[in-house]
């Protein structure tokens, strides 16, 4: 009782604000509005049989996947995009975990979590990382290890060398980049493990392509992957 009157009191003077619309909340709404959480570009992919699957196929005569899954669909301009901001370049980490519970969740309820042993999101520069102060796939791991009641590792991949900007490369100079780049840290947590990679943002499914490589190469059994928003390429 006292604590709900100190977080109204709190909410007068700082109001929480919807991390896709900006709206401020309203009491029992947590980090998106109820009309966000309604209207917000949902692929429901995991409903979707493999071949129909539009990130499936990106990954088609490249790398075996058993699921390929992404919470969003990416529209410039949109909330997606804001949401996106906010947990790059505005500090908010819990727009990764908020996002990743709630996909993790609805991932359980439809049995998702029998097939994952381990979530692996995919590591971030440790540059980058010292900059930003957190790796936002990393924030999406943790939700999802939550909602989904899997295991999250978060120190299984490692990057190895500072990738340059890809926007200059081609598609081929680009695989080759991202290619030598991950490293399993420690190939007995992964053997024979059925791994679900996480990023925050597929568009190509490159970096993703290369990360669950890597995973194969050490002995994973299997691999899904999942964003939080993918993008057309
Ligand atoms: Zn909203």
């Amino acid at each position: 009782m006292l604590r709900s009157v100190w977080n109204d009191f709190v909410g007068l003077i700082y109001p929480r604000l919807c991390l896709a619309c900006q709206e401020p909340l309203v009491s029992g709404e947590n980090h998106l509005c109820t009309g966000c959480r309604a209207e917000l570009p949902y692929t429901d992919f995991h409903l979707l049989p493999p071949e129909q699957n539009p990130i499936g196929r990106r990954f088609w005569g490249k790398l075996p996947i058993r699921h390929a899954l992404s919470y969003l669909r990416f529209v410039r301009h949109g909330r997606v995009q804001h949401l996106l901001h906010e947990l790059k370049y505005q500090g908010q980490r819990d727009v990764g975990t908020a996002l990743g519970q709630l996909y993790g969740a609805e991932l359980h309820a439809t049995g998702l979590a029998a097939d994952f042993d381990l979530i692996v999101p995919v590591p971030l520069h440790p540059k980058k990382l010292a900059k930003r102060g957190y790796n936002q796939a990393a924030a999406f791991a943790t939700g999802l290890s939550d909602g989904l009641k899997v295991p999250a590792g978060l120190n299984i991949l490692r990057r190895n060398t500072n990738t340059k900007t890809q926007t200059k490369k081609n598609r081929a100079q680009r695989w080759e980049n991202v290619a030598t780049v991950f490293e399993v840290e420690n190939p007995g947590q992964v053997i024979g493990r059925r791994i679900l990679v996480v990023d925050d943002v597929l568009t190509t499914g490159a970096t993703l392509e290369a990360c669950g490589a890597a995973l194969l190469a050490a002995g994973a059994a299997e691999v899904s992957i999942a964003a939080i928003a993918c993008a057309d390429r």
